[in-house]
């Protein structure tokens, strides 16, 4: 490489704002790796991966493992614990210093806190769960639900680059792309103020809370359930799949399960490998929440329900006979 082409500045590159938890990447930063690298290609773009956190956080030699043109990384004492102020301020930091075309973050918690802030201090506006993207005349354009999923929008910025997009977690289920050689990890300068907040203890850990979108098996329960007592016949088939509990809103509404285990619209987004829905009747603000699992296997005994247009495997039936039986069969040994 001559020296020119060593000064020359680099091309703006399609960011993949990644998260990490107890020094473990989520499962939904690989998919907006995945979904960088999709789009870095249809932009014509370089996908960088970017971490920020505490000067003790490790990931970038596993970031480095995925094609990517650089990982960047911004890390300050400051960042060892969120707050929204210092965690945009040392992505705003970055983003200057690297001016990219676009900015990926999963459409998590924590992103929809402090993303929407980053993006108007850039004067620019977060367009948010999105889950799909093309290129329009060199532009692109967004693909995002609207109306509880019921309708799909097309959405293009007005203004220029940078984008600021979050991504509807299990939008994109297709693994990060390997490199054939490590990306190289370089370290950006990041000097973020000290927060002016007083954070309480985690969301997670204050309540005890679960997060399903990260969960690779789930047993949801719905009204068909009937009784709180019979939460212990879905527990069982939860424990034997190793499975999470999750559920409809009537169920957590009428307090079978804590809210936080409540999937759909108004509840969380999951994208597992496996969801088994035990009498649910797949409401478009069931669906919404969970239409992108894997697979899908449905137990209801009205061969009318919705949940049966999105299940790969459907049982009409009722599920306290199916349920049992289906307990024996994986019961035994194999
Ligand atoms: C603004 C708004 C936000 C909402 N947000 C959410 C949300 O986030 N998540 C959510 O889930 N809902 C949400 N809802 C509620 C949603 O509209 C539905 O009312 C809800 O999803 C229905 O839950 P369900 O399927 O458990 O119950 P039901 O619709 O009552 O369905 C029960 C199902 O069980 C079946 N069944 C009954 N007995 C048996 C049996 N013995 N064996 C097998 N099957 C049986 C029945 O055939 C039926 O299909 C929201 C609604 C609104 C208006």
């Amino acid at each position: 490489m001559t020296s020119d082409e060593n000064n020359a500045p680099q091309q703006g590159a399609v960011l993949a704002v990644v998260e990490h938890s107890d020094g473990k990447l989520t499962r939904a930063s690989l998919e907006v790796i995945a979904a960088a690298q999709k789009w870095a290609e249809a932009l014509q773009a370089p996908a960088e991966a970017v971490l920020v956190g505490a000067p003790d956080v490790e990931l970038g030699a596993e970031l480095s493992r995925y094609q990517l043109r650089a990982v960047l990384q911004g890390r300050h004492e400051a960042l060892r614990s969120y707050a929204y102020d210092v965690y945009t301020q040392a992505l705003q930091q970055l983003i200057t210093a690297t001016q990219p075309v676009l900015v990926l973050f999963p459409h998590s918690y924590r992103t929809r806190d402090f993303a929407p802030r980053l993006a108007t201090r850039a004067g620019r506006a977060l367009i948010s769960d999105v889950i799909a993207m093309r290129v329009e005349q060199g532009k692109p354009v967004f693909t995002r639900p609207i109306f509880q999923g019921k309708f799909a929008a097309d959405v293009a910025a007005t203004g220029g680059a940078p984008y600021f997009v979050s991504l509807q977690i299990g939008a994109f289920q297709e693994p990060p792309r390997l490199g054939e050689q490590p990306a190289p990890v370089r370290d950006v300068a990041v000097d973020p103020e000290p927060s002016r907040i007083k954070s309480e203890a985690p969301f997670h850990e204050a309540q005890q809370t679960v997060d399903l979108a990260q969960a690779a098996r789930i047993v949801a329960v719905g009204r068909g359930l009937k009784e709180a007592k019979y939460m212990e016949l879905a527990q069982q088939l939860a424990s034997v799949l190793h499975a999470e509990l999750g559920a409809s809103r009537p169920v957590c509404d009428s307090g079978w399960l804590p809210m936080d285990r409540q999937i759909g619209s108004s509840g969380q987004t999951v994208s597992p490998k496996l969801y088994v829905a035990l009498g649910i009747s797949g409401a478009i603000q069931h669906l919404v929440g969970m239409k992108s699992a894997r697979t899908i296997i449905a137990i209801n005994k009205d061969p009318e329900a919705p949940i049966f247009e999105v299940a790969d495997y459907g049982v009409v039936g009722n599920l306290f006979e199916v349920v049992p039986a289906l307990l024996e069969e994986l019961k035994k040994p194999s």
